[in-house]
């Protein structure tokens, strides 16, 4: 719903006029509207560990954080993010002065982009990208160049020389997310190697959406970008508990870099929201400590619950591309003989008492992804086995 003075000027400024709702908001009223199973946004219809649960409780019981925490970040969960990076990853990071905590990644993208983006400055995207992205870069005055990622064999590949082709004297950094939302296209080190290259002959930032860093299937690895030479001086990572820990209410997410760049872009979040929920960076701080096993079998179970839903999508008719991350499925609904897959979101209730995302709201081409919808399937599995069945039933008799 828009409105306007009496001037006739919108409320809604120029720079976010276009965004209207979140795909996400829409899609789930939609389901809640008409009962549906949601597939659509990505939230797990389980919580995660009870432990981890039990650990907030006890912080809120205790005390700790429910008056304003560091901006930063309380000290154990910075100090635990720390020894996950260098455990996970070999990188050091300082607790004191290369992290900062925030109102999940959401907050941390919208931070980074306020902090280091001058009006007019080019910002070059994976495109389809994760809606915010655009409307960060729209809230920084910046504009966005997406590089579009194409099926390719079953799943979607990174062209490196559109890629090197995006870059202009005016791009001031590159966005990256891996594994990828919504496509589950993990990039292999060969490709960003590749893309740090770019970002150290072309004096590039990188700020990098890795949120999706536990979740990676088959023989696909999650390489941080600020490993690559180069990279660690130029680089803002940026990941989350909400999808690793399902706990995406809690909204418990970080950035890691620089002490320069981590003070740059804390000056951004201290005027958004200042400092993030206290008791629950206490639970994640425990969460991020848990064994080794509680990460395999997160993943093996969602690596589980994707063969599961793509093998249905697949006998219900639709065109699957494999996700080797996240806990998407993209789809093509071509098979049916259907072009528009908003309008094919929208009957999706009504059809069969389903729920999906249309891809095509995440690029600028509107044909580029017309026909793609995306399907979540970090659900139970009685869930999964029951929407496949319904889609099955409405498109394959
Ligand atoms: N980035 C990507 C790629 C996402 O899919 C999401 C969705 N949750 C976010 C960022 C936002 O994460 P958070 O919920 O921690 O704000
Ligand atoms: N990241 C989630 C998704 O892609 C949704 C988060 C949100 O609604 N903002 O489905």
């Amino acid at each position: 719903m828009t409105g306007m003075t009496t001037s006739g000027r919108p409320f809604l400024n120029r720079r976010l006029a276009e965004f209207g709702t979140t795909i996400f908001a829409e899609m789930s009223a939609l389901a809640l509207r008409t009962g549906s199973i949601n597939l659509g946004q990505g939230f797990p219809d389980t919580d995660g560990p009870d432990e981890v649960r039990e650990a907030a409780v006890r912080a809120l019981r205790d005390g700790r954080g429910n008056q304003y925490p560091p901006g930063p970040g309380v000290p154990e969960l910075r100090t635990a993010i720390a020894e996950h990076q260098h455990r996970r990853y070999g990188l050091a990071v300082d607790p004191d002065t290369e992290v900062l905590v925030t109102a999940g990644a959401t907050e941390a993208i919208a931070a980074a982009l306020l902090a280091l983006l001058e009006p007019g400055d080019e910002v070059v995207a994976l495109e389809p990208y994760y809606d915010s992205y655009a409307a960060c870069i729209a809230m920084a005055g910046g504009r966005r160049v997406p590089v579009t990622l194409r099926p390719h064999d079953g799943a979607f590949r990174l062209d490196l020389d559109e890629l090197r082709a995006a870059v202009t004297d005016r791009t001031r950094l590159l966005l990256i997310n891996t594994p990828h939302n919504p496509t589950g296209t993990v990039l292999t080190r060969d490709e960003l190697a590749a893309i740090a290259a770019l970002a150290v002959e072309r004096d590039l930032l990188v700020v990098t959406d890795e949120v999706y860093e536990h979740l990676v299937f088959d023989t696909s690895e999650h390489v941080p970008l600020a490993t690559f030479p180069g990279m660690r001086e130029r680089t803002v990572t940026i990941s989350s508990a909400g999808k690793t820990f399902s706990f995406t209410g809690w909204k418990v997410g970080w950035v890691t870099s620089t002490p320069e760049l981590v003070t740059a872009v804390r000056s951004a979040k201290q005027f958004l929201t200042y400092v993030s929920a206290g008791p629950f960076q206490y639970a994640i701080a425990e969460a991020l400590r848990l064994p080794e096993s509680y990460f395999e079998g997160f993943r093996a179970d969602l690596e589980a619950k994707r063969d599961l839903l793509a093998a249905g999508l697949r006998t219900a008719g639709f065109e699957v591309f494999r996700p080797q991350g996240t806990y998407f499925i993209t789809t093509d609904i071509t098979p049916f003989g259907e072009k528009d897959a908003y309008a094919f979101c929208r009957a999706l209730p009504e059809r069969c008492g389903v729920v999906a995302i249309p891809n095509s709201v995440f690029y600028d081409d509107p044909d580029a992804g017309r026909s793609q919808v995306r399907f979540a399937f970090c659900k139970r599995e009685n869930v999964l086995t029951e929407a496949a069945s319904r889609l099955r039933k409405a498109f394959n008799g």
